[in-house]
């Protein structure tokens, strides 16, 4: 990691030229920019304008990367990623360097807390070794930015927190909190939920609470997981066990730390995390049936106020939003930032198709282009979490009684059942 290109280098008076601004080096920031330097990087002499680079990436936070690999310790914050992004991934060459880590899962169980019943899912039903895999963001997020160390066309400013942006006709200047100034014709926001560009630029948001907080920990269990992925439906809120394993070499019967996913209306989030570790890991092994059998120990407890947001438009002539910045969802099916990776990769493609037409990355046309192909499917994504979540807070003796036939017969229908495990792959 000794080439990152933290701080400064040696610049030019006046505003630099990039192809491409990407504001925030967070996982998709990070993705689309090292994706569109390959491109660049595979089409040289094809630019117009002079300029300092193909592509800036610009973060407001210092980063620090995972030092050293310890086999008991792992980050609260852990993302499933479908085969789909894992195969992007490997696209741009930076799946290798996290793979040790990430923790394939085979089955899948999703029981209704409340009742009897429960839908299990295996990866041999549709001819595959794994149904996704669990990465620690910081390790995927620490790949990523080794292979924009290596990639010449890419500075990266940082600490650099985007202060305001100016349109000039068809260029767009950045101005950075320190002064420096940088242009382009398009500046993609990847800057996050609350993103500071959305906002500046008057992007609508629709948005609504889900009146849930999640809270993040990773915790020992009695029983190994056997890489399988866990989820309890609760009236206040679902419950995740997703596997992690130190190393993809772990032996199944070691393999007993999990990272938990528990959202619960704010109010319970703050009693459960007010609990002292004992008492938490009690009620965890209730909630959880005592599957796993009992929770041994819990490490820091996060906490994330859950919010669904998606813009009312992605784009405006030479600006796009990706990732969080475009939509949040609840992540009781582990998707934001498949979906996040999703709009970088029909963006890079979008932008690819204009580059050989010689038309500006910055074009409104293909800026829509992208966002047609995008939000039908980040909508009916989050129609469906919705729906999930509304019908397992209804307590209702009818509605739970449906709900457990639902569940079992769905469990019976093999066709429906591994359509919907392709699905929740990304490879339908
Ligand atoms: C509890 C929880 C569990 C989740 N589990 C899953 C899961 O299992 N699977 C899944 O797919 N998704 C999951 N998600 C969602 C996933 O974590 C997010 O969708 C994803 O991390 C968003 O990435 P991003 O790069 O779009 O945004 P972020 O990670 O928020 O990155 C934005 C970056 O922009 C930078 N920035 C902000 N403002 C500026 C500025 N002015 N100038 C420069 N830089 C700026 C920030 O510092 C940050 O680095 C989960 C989310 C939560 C809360």
């Amino acid at each position: 990691m000794s080439n990152l290109k933290y701080g400064k280098k040696e610049r030019a008076a006046g505003p630099q030229h990039y192809d491409i601004i990407v504001v925030g080096a967070g996982l998709v920031g990070a993705a689309f920019a090292l994706r569109m330097a390959r491109h660049y990087a595979n089409k040289p002499g094809h630019h117009k304008k002079q300029k300092a680079g193909n592509v800036a990436l610009l973060e407001a936070h210092s980063i620090s990367l995972p030092t050293s690999a310890s086999a008991t310790t792992f980050d609260p914050q852990v993302v499933a990623l479908t085969e789909a992004s894992r195969q992007w991934l490997d696209t741009l060459n930076v799946w290798q360097a996290c793979a040790d880590r990430a923790c394939p899962y085979g089955h899948m169980s999703v029981r209704d807390g409340q009742g009897t019943g429960c839908i299990e899912f295996d990866a041999a039903d549709v001819q595959r070794a794994n149904l996704g895999h669990i990465v620690e963001k910081s390790r995927l997020r620490a790949s990523l930015l080794s292979g924009i160390a290596e990639q010449s066309n890419i500075d990266l400013y940082c600490p650099a927190p985007v202060e305001s942006l100016r349109r000039d006709g068809e260029t767009i200047t950045v101005n950075l909190s320190d002064g420096e100034q940088l242009s382009s014709s398009l500046v993609v926001a990847a800057d996050g939920a609350n993103s500071p560009i959305r906002e500046q630029m008057g992007f609508h948001l629709r948005t609504w609470g889900y009146k849930h907080t999640a809270i993040t920990a990773t915790i020992k269990t009695e029983k190994p997981h056997g890489f399988t992925a866990r989820q309890w439906f609760t009236p206040s809120g679902p419950l995740a066990f997703l596997p992690l394993c130190s190393s993809v070499k772990e032996s199944p019967d070691e393999a007993r730390y999990v990272s938990i996913v528990w959202s619960q209306t704010p109010e319970e989030a703050e009693r459960l995390v007010a609990l002292d570790k004992e008492a938490f890991c009690r009620e965890l092994t209730m909630t959880s049936e005592g599957v796993l059998g009992v929770i041994e120990s819990v490490s820091e407890r996060l906490q994330f106020p859950l919010t669904q947001r998606h813009g009312v438009d992605y784009v405006q002539s030479g600006v796009a939003l990706i990732g969080d910045a475009a939509h949040t969802i609840h992540p009781l099916a582990g998707q934001g930032v498949n979906l996040g990776f999703s709009d970088a990769r029909v963006l890079a493609e979008e932008l690819a198709r204009a580059f050989e037409q010689d038309i500006d990355p910055g074009n409104l046309q293909t800026l829509k282009r992208y966002q047609r192909r995008r939000k039908l499917d980040n909508l009916a994504m989050m129609a469906a979490m919705e729906s999930f979540k509304r019908l397992f807070e209804r307590e209702e003796l009818p509605v739970r009684l449906l709900r457990n036939i639902g569940m079992s017969g769905l469990n019976r229908l093999v066709p429906l059942k591994n359509s919907l495990i392709r699905q929740a792959m990304g490879l339908a």
